[in-house]
């Protein structure tokens, strides 16, 4: 268990998916400044322990791979917090990670039964298929439209809408969406 004062929790990272983490590996600080927690390899081990991913730390070769997967983990929540058409090459290039053999199972958990899938092997591109296969769950069951981008440009963090109307705009209304109160206030003031 990572303790909730752990700077992976801090950042609010473990929270819906791992897709999403790896998505808001790229992190901007809301004034557009970045940090790639890929390169940090504190986040790394917190982002596979916490998911249960066992595999050794990765090499460049898995790193380039994971940089990869977040950019198309970043388009496709770019095209569902527009509400734009997910296209034919954007399935292509999803279902690329997704080719790696499984076993099912059913098994009974607190939402009742549920079938699930295990990579058969185990290892970095069973983690980047597993990685994947949480967006492909999340845009699959019809929560696509709830999969956004904080609206402040300088910080573009991937968030789960969960109010009713899907209205939320900012990934925090107390930093994103009070800069941007502030920033609307001074600039009539101007006016
Ligand atoms: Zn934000």
């Amino acid at each position: 268990m990572i303790p909730a004062s752990h700077q992976f929790r801090i950042h609010k990272f473990g929270q819906a998916a791992p897709w999403m983490d790896l998505a808001n590996s790229e992190m901007w600080d809301g004034y557009g400044h970045l940090t790639d927690f890929l390169n940090d390899p504190q986040w790394i081990s917190d982002f596979l322990e916490y998911w249960r991913f066992r595999v050794p730390s990765p090499g460049p070769g898995v790193l380039r791979d994971l940089r990869k997967l977040r950019k198309l983990l970043r388009h496709f929540a770019g095209k569902t917090s527009e509400g734009t058409a997910i296209q034919t090459r954007d399935l292509e290039a999803l279902n690329s990670w997704l080719k790696v053999p499984v076993f099912r199972r059913l098994v009974e958990d607190q939402n009742g039964l549920q079938l699930t899938h295990r990579p058969v092997q185990i290892g970095w591109p069973a983690v980047l298929a597993q990685i994947a296969d949480s967006l492909a769950e999340a845009v699959a069951h019809d929560s696509k439209d709830r999969l956004k981008i904080c609206a402040n440009p300088g910080c573009a963090w991937v968030f789960v809408d969960r109010t009713k109307g899907r209205v939320r705009r900012w990934c925090s209304d107390a930093t994103c969406g009070n800069r941007d109160r502030v920033r609307r206030s001074r600039a009539a003031h101007k006016g």
